[in-house]
């Protein structure tokens, strides 16, 4: 019977929040389903643990993690350590170490919520975005010389390999392939970007003789963000780089109703590694601390989660139970217009997974 070992990093802000609704979530659907369990074990990284520690995790952290067969995280982001310690000693320590290169963002506008296209239906707006997320813009190379002096220099040299190129572009045609239209947008910025960009456009190309049943277009990256608002329905897959859907995804997601609501995953395709969940948003300091937050990325990625791990039923169990919440206003979070707190969402989406698999449906 499938045991399912879960390593648990809330991190900071609401993430301490949504995660353990995440986990609330995943108990009930386990609790409810015949043969299916998992256990969790919580690693208390990021914030508290640098001002402890000086470090966000212990440099054998990523032993700890190996033996999961996934990762929930939720938010790293301290309102006192700077942004980019809490990101490179934290989560990108884990999506490199473990080669997460995959970074998949589905939107979609949920039930009950309200986009703010307003010619735009549910319907219009299904979209996957593909992220590049081992190099790029945030490879991390480059550096900083004459500091303080007035002829100072900084640089982040963007580093793209032909062997990363390619693996995310064949990771990206095949999940296209895997959707009902078969349809992929490669974005790009080879205009202006005439090196990497160029061989990115390249090795689309390649890529795509090997998947004759994809239709493929190609989009420069500012006429994208018009695209998605304008033409949402002329889109269904997307491959970006790393900087790139780092940008697109956060728009794709306002689009979809509210950042509390996307999920993502960082995945291993070769599952070598523990591949690993987590809402999109930060730590959200304007409302952490208050039970605010919107558990219901988190309840997406966990959805994520299931699919990685196979349990596809498990996955449309809780997607469902998720619907059949947003899909009432009244438990609808602040950051979708609502009044209801992350506790009220939590045990909704928890009692309808307790309900008998039919009525749940
Ligand atoms: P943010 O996502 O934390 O917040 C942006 C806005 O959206 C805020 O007004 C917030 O209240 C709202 N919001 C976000 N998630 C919500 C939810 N689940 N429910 C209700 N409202 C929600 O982005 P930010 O303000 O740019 O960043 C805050 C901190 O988080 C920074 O330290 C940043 O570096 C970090 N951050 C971390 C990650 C990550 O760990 N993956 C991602 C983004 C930002
Ligand atoms: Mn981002």
């Amino acid at each position: 019977m499938p045991h399912y070992k879960i390593a648990c990093i809330p991190g900071d802000g609401i993430g301490k929040e949504v995660v353990p609704a995440g986990q609330q979530a995943l108990e009930a659907l386990a609790a409810s389903q015949d043969g299916l369990s998992f256990s969790f074990q919580s690693f208390g990284w990021g914030g508290d643990w640098y001002r402890a520690h000086g470090e966000m995790m212990p440099a054998d952290g990523l032993d700890a993690l190996r033996g999961a067969d996934a990762i929930l995280f939720g938010s790293a982001g301290d309102p006192q350590i700077p942004d980019h310690v809490t990101l490179w000693g934290l989560r990108l320590k884990i999506c490199q170490g473990f080669d997460q290169y995959a970074n998949v963002r589905p939107t979609r506008i949920l039930p009950g919520i309200d986009g703010p296209l307003k010619r735009c239906t549910p319907r219009d707006l299904d979209w996957v975005i593909v992220r590049e997320n081992s190099e790029g813009e945030y490879a991390g190379v480059g550096g900083r010389a004459h500091q303080g002096h007035p002829i100072e220099v900084a640089t982040d040299v963007s580093i793209l390999t032909r062997a990363g190129v390619e693996r995310i572009m064949r990771f990206a045609f095949r999940l296209a392939q895997s959707r009902p239209r078969k349809q992929l947008t490669v974005v790009t910025k080879s205009n202006a970007q005439r090196h990497g960009m160029v061989m990115w456009d390249e090795i689309a190309l390649q890529i795509s003789r090997e998947f004759p049943d994809v239709r493929w277009d190609k989009e420069l990256v500012d006429a994208c963000t018009a695209r998605m608002v304008n033409r949402p329905a002329s889109l269904d897959t997307l491959v970006a780089t790393n900087l790139h859907a780092d940008v697109l995804s956060d728009l794709a997601a306002a689009l979809a109703g509210s950042l509390g609501i996307a999920p993502t995953g960082n995945i291993d395709p070769e599952r070598r590694y523990p591949s690993m969940f987590e809402p999109i948003h930060g730590s959200a300091f304007d409302i952490m601390g208050k039970g605010l937050a919107n558990p219901v990325g988190t309840f997406w990625s966990c959805v994520m989660l299931l699919e990685h791990l196979g349990e596809t039923a498990a996955a449309q169990r809780l997607m469902r139970a998720v619907e059949a919440v947003t899909a009432d206003p009244r438990l609808h979070t602040g950051d979708l217009g609502g009044q209801a707190t992350t506790a009220q969402v939590t045990e909704a989406v928890c009692r309808r997974l307790r309900e008998p698999a039919t009525a749940a449906a």
